[in-house]
């Protein structure tokens, strides 16, 4: 059966779909492309949110529906005078401090329940479905309530789900010595604290064993992945669980035209997305790194400065997101000198950045990233090597699938020495890694290996990449990610949604 089926619900003629996305940038982003790829495929959709989380994706909706597309909107009061959260702390990136308030917040994501219920009661069509976010185990009773299917959105790579829940079996004494994963598809060496699952930390337990149970029960697991990226894990995952699993991603790909491009996401930012676009246009092809740590990650005023001077010292153009969260007075003093140097190839952006539209950019040739999920696919779907450089949870493991397995970007820090990189820590990453990394990156010997067979949502829209010098980021399917794990050093493949064909395959 058909995810379309089993939503159907017997008489209504339109599916209608209720999406309950996390609060969290990471999570609502590729919740609302999610959305907009049902209502492409003639599902109604619901999708609930707050007034906070609404004013930054009202824009794509309004648009959405502007063109057709049925997406309403469940908007409810986040109850933060009920948990003492300063008002209009509705999303994770607004959280001020996560060790006095991240209790709190979820206490209050899951106050959502009795409002949720009453106002999906008073729909029409009846809800047939809810798609809850996997970090969202709240929900459950809602559908139980309503009596209709529930699944599981997962907005991690599965290599992260996989490796999380077979890892959580070993159980050594040294969080930072290194294990294999048991069960994995390929041989996987790991150190605990690179391994932990969503909330699987000391003073969550209860949340975790709700999250699991959740996932345990639910009529089956969308995930934000695609198949030919990740099939094995996939495969593995589903059989654990006993679960249907569909792989419905890169829903970024969804994105297509400038509009949708400039107002993913939060619009707060110092410089215009039109200015963007022309600096990046003034560019050469490829030569520019794109720096961005994703919407939670902060880091501290000397890993800033060390960021700064590596990327001066590599001589490569830069375009570097800084949060407004991180933007110090000390941050503000440093970077007016540092941008008076760097000014004729360096761009800084305070605040938010159209990261799709930088990814798609002729001219960006390669991204330091904190390896958030999102950022990965988003990368990987625009051909684009990146410099890893994880901070916490998932982050981990995905450095590890780009750099170890499918080998399209190098580690900043090859040995993990933290479990969480946050604000107070101090010197673990140097200038001279930066300058390192980028160089490899943007001038070495081709990373070649960007994996594309999307879905049959998705049009295929590509034809061979140019990296840089003789390499090409093209299509790679499963044909790929087996000789991925053979460390072939160069791929050029090409082909479209009835084939991958391989033109050229290099060995080291
Ligand atoms: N993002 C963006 N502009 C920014 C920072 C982030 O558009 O300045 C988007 C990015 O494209 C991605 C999401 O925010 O879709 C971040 O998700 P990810 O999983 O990469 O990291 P997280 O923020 O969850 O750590």
């Amino acid at each position: 059966m058909t995810i379309n089926e089993i939503a159907m619900n017997g008489s209504i003629k339109k599916p209608h779909f209720v999406l309950v996305p996390f609060l969290a940038q990471g999570h609502m982003i590729p919740m609302i492309d999610f959305a907009r790829l049902l209502a492409l495929n003639g599902v109604l959709v619901t999708v609930v949110t707050t007034p906070v989380n609404t004013a930054r994706f009202k824009a794509i909706v309004d648009r959405a529906n502007a063109a057709g597309l049925i997406i309403r909107l469940a908007e409810l009061r986040f109850p933060c005078a009920e948990v003492g959260l300063p008002e209009g702390c509705e999303n994770v990136d607004l959280i001020p401090n996560a060790q006095e308030y991240g209790a709190g917040f979820m206490e209050a994501v899951s106050l959502l329940r009795e409002p949720l219920l009453r106002h999906l009661r008073e729909q029409w069509p009846a809800p047939s479905c809810l798609v809850v976010d996997s970090c969202s185990p709240w929900a459950v009773d809602v559908a139980r309530e309503l009596g209709i299917p529930r699944f599981v959105f997962h907005s991690p790579s599965c290599f992260f789900l996989l490796a999380g829940r077979n890892a959580s079996k070993v159980k050594p004494a040294d969080p930072f010595e290194p294990f294999l994963v048991p069960d994995f598809p390929h041989e996987l060496q790991v150190v605990k604290g690179q391994a932990l699952q969503f909330f699987d930390y000391p003073g969550w337990e209860k949340l975790f064993a709700e999250i699991k149970a959740a996932e345990a029960s639910a009529d089956g697991l969308v995930i934000n992945t695609f198949q030919e990226l990740e099939a094995a894990y996939l495969d593995s995952y589903s059989k654990a669980l006993g679960k249907k699993m569909w792989a419905v991603g890169p829903v970024c790909l969804v994105n297509k035209n400038l509009d949708d491009k400039f107002s993913r996401g939060d619009k707060i930012t110092s410089v215009d997305e039109k200015f963007i676009s022309s600096w990046l246009d003034e560019r050469d092809p490829k030569s520019v790194i794109y720096v961005s740590c994703g919407s939670v990650a902060i880091n501290s005023f000397s890993h800033l400065v060390e960021v700064g001077l590596g990327l001066e010292s590599s001589s490569q153009a830069f375009l570097w997101v800084i949060k407004k969260v991180e933007m110090t007075p000390a941050v503000e003093a440093w970077l007016e000198e540092f941008e008076g140097r760097t000014r004729s190839r360096g761009l800084i952006v305070r605040g938010w950045a159209p990261q799709i539209l930088i990814l798609t950019h002729p001219s960006v040739g390669g991204f330091m990233t904190h390896s958030g999920w999102n950022s990965t696919l988003e990368a990987v779907t625009a051909g684009i090597p990146m410099v890893t450089w994880p901070h916490m949870v998932d982050q981990f493991l995905n450095e590890k699938f780009v750099v170890e397995v499918l080998r399209t970007g190098v580690a900043l820090k090859p040995r993990i020495l933290t479990m969480s990189i946050s604000p107070e820590y101090e010197g673990l990453i140097t200038r001279e890694d930066v300058e390192k990394a980028v160089r490899k990156v943007c001038f070495g010997k081709p990373y070649a290996l960007v994996v594309f067979v999307i879905g049959p949502a998705y049009p295929l829209e590509l034809g061979l990449k140019e990296v840089n010098n003789d390499a090409h980021v093209a299509i790679l399917g499963r044909t790929a990610l087996s000789l991925a794990s053979k460390k072939t050093k160069l791929y050029v493949i090409s082909g479209n949604c009835n084939g991958v064909k391989l033109i050229k395959v290099e060995d080291e």
